[in-house]
């Protein structure tokens, strides 16, 4: 191919990419049910519905061993894939876990991996069935798929919101993203000054949402026993702002949400304002909170008004009104989909 022909990936960015690569498959399978596009792919196995999600983390790309503990890696990495699973309202049942590395890695190392894997095993009743080891020529690679179930009449997909649902998020938003920074500054006083030994006690809470996200399996259960089916849902990996706009337009709707109900945790604000950032700037687009968006109907509201952990930040809308921020002071703004985009 002539450089004339080329395209840049990041031109297209990584959701044009995907479409890109989407458009060329068409079904084969009468029980693919519901293929690339939502948080994890739909299989019909009969009664119910099966899940399947992968996710690949990769060193100096989405995680700095300087900082982060390999026991933790090994939970993040199961955690964020059980993530997808909930963001269908579905029950992750098995893993698989592959791994590319160097040898800078120790069996030790390996193991301490392997025990925060086994820590999010059983938190989330997960079963680890398989995977892949092959050498890396540097660096760290992990590649988990999570397979789950849900029952035909509880899937939620991005794409079922309709106009007067109410919006919810669970949770607080940007701890991850700010909790990031701190490990970066820190990092970067070390870099400067080994001797100096990194300042985290202020920051606990958010360096925890960083290190240690929880995928909310334990709100897909709450929301069976209250017999509560979303009528859309995603879970926040790139960002609020990001993961609206995918909701509306899979929905084909537009979304209002309200600047004064957003959640988010005392210690991300004062560390934003510390940071001189806004701190709708990290709930917006900080993305990593692993939380889960959902829409539910108005005739759920009441079964979950009073929920503590869900926080119910606006409404859906005509896709004509878009996507807004309605400010404090009552004035809609334009809300951009700024998550996370690798390929820039
Ligand atoms: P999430 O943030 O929930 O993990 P992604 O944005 O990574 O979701 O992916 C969105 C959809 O695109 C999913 O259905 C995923 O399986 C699919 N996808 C991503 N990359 C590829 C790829 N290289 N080939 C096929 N499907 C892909
Ligand atoms: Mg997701």
């Amino acid at each position: 191919m002539s450089d004339q022909n080329r395209t840049e990936i990041n031109k297209l960015g990584e959701f044009g990419l995907i479409d890109k690569i989407a458009e060329k498959f068409s079904k084969q399978n009468n029980s693919t049910h519901y293929a690339i596009g939502d948080d994890a792919a739909v299989i019909d196995v009969g009664d119910h519905f099966q899940l399947v999600s992968t996710d690949m983390l990769l060193e100096g790309v989405h995680f700095d061993l300087s900082y982060f503990p390999l026991h933790h890696l090994g939970f993040k990495s199961v955690a964020v894939n059980v993530s997808d699973i909930a963001a269908m309202n579905g029950i992750a049942e098995q893993i698989t876990v592959s791994l590319a590395l160097s040898n800078r890695f120790s069996l030790e190392a390996i193991d301490a991996f392997y025990e925060g894997v086994k820590a999010a095993c059983d938190a989330y009743k997960v079963d680890l069935v398989g995977g892949d080891t092959t050498a890396s020529p540097s660096g760290l690679m992990i590649s988990v798929t999570a397979i789950g179930r849900v029952d035909k009449d509880k899937i939620a997909y991005r794409s079922g919101a309709k106009v007067n649902d109410i919006v919810c998020v669970t949770g607080d938003l940007g701890g991850a993203y700010m909790g990031l920074q701190v490990l970066e500054r820190e990092k970067q006083v070390f870099l400067a000054n080994p001797e100096m030994q990194p300042q985290l006690d202020n920051y606990q809470y958010i360096v925890g949402r960083q290190l240690k996200p929880e995928a909310r399996m334990d709100l897909v259960h709450e929301l069976l026993d209250l017999k509560i089916v979303p009528t859309s849902m995603i879970d926040i990996s790139d960002g609020l702002a990001s993961e609206l706009h995918h909701l509306a337009k899979n929905s084909d709707v537009g979304i209002n949400i309200h600047e004064d109900k957003l959640p988010y945790a005392s210690n991300m604000q004062e560390t934003a304002i510390e940071f001189k950032l806004d701190p709708n700037t990290a709930i917006l687009n900080g993305g990593e909170d692993y939380e889960l968006l959902f829409t539910i109907s108005q005739d759920d509201f009441e079964k979950v008004k009073k929920h503590p952990d869900i926080h119910f930040i606006g409404y859906v809308n005509e896709k004509s009104s878009g996507l807004n921020m309605v400010t404090a002071k009552g004035n809609p703004i334009p809300l951009k989909a700024q998550g996370w985009d690798h390929f820039s």
